[in-house]
């Protein structure tokens, strides 16, 4: 199929409403990659989440990181012992891309490939969103603030087997990803699967009742699609990311 770009893109087909699930892609090639450097009103975390991730006084929590830069919020990250995920880690996985991309995408947790090269969608679903960007002028590749997006987990370590992020594990690790919007500072927040979600909006609905329309976070355009380890199970939904890329590409256009 060929994009509003006039590329060749990677050939959603027609929708047909399969469920959502994300987690436990299977286990694909991995892709190669050199390190980079680096209010809707909802709001994260919700209230009652951290209540019940502080209540456990066995784990240390994330503590203030608002004022933090790009090094020390990196460093706060990889030396992290908030939650259980500290114990099963390799290493974190903080976030790649331009640090004042116009477009930050938000995922999910990492998986294997994810944890052991300590960069965000590097496996299979990596490989899916490499193709999907380039439809709207977008890159993961050096570039300016307005084609190269920056990429971040809500889950900076990878949860054991890839199960479900708890919702503890979800509130502790928020605030990091709250301080790299706020320090990237991009014109939209491209929501990717249903973690992403309940974490920026606060939301358990389905993704296929939030996407086609613009959320806020923060007053933050917030478009949300599915997730591309899903898309790869349910190839009949690329039809339905690729408009959610358009809303994406008209909100960075805006
Ligand atoms: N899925 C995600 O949401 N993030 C990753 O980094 C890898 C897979």
């Amino acid at each position: 199929m060929l994009g509003a770009m006039g590329i060749t893109l990677w050939e959603p087909d027609t929708p047909d409403g399969a469920a959502e699930g994300t987690r436990s892609p299977p286990t694909q090639p991995v892709r190669q990659t050199s390190p980079s450097p680096g209010a809707s009103t909802s709001n994260m975390p919700p209230a009652h989440a951290v209540a019940a991730a502080t209540a456990d006084a066995t784990v240390a929590t994330v503590g203030d990181v608002a004022m933090l830069g790009w090094d020390a919020l990196r460093e706060r990250v990889a030396s992290c012992r908030a939650c259980r995920l500290c114990e099963s880690r390799t290493q974190t996985v903080f976030g790649v891309g331009n640090p004042r991309a116009h477009c930050m995408i938000v995922g999910e947790a990492p998986g294997e490939n994810e944890d052991l090269q300590g960069e965000p969608f590097v496996g299979a679903a990596g490989q899916l969103l490499d193709r999907m960007l380039p439809a709207i002028g977008l890159t993961r590749g050096d570039d300016e603030p307005a084609r190269q997006v920056y990429i971040a987990n809500t889950l900076k370590c990878r949860p054991p087997r890839n199960r479900n992020p708890e919702p503890d594990e979800l509130a502790r690790c928020s605030a990091y990803l709250q301080r790299q919007i706020e320090l990237v500072q991009p014109r939209v927040l491209l929501a990717m699967g249903r973690f992403a979600v309940q974490t920026l909006l606060d939301s358990h609905e389905p993704i296929g009742r939030l996407r086609g329309r613009v959320h806020r976070w923060r007053g933050l355009p917030v478009v949300v699609t599915y997730h591309p380890a899903y898309l790869l199970r349910n190839p009949a939904d690329k039809a339905r990311a690729w408009a959610d890329l358009c809303l994406t590409a008209t909100q960075l256009s805006a």
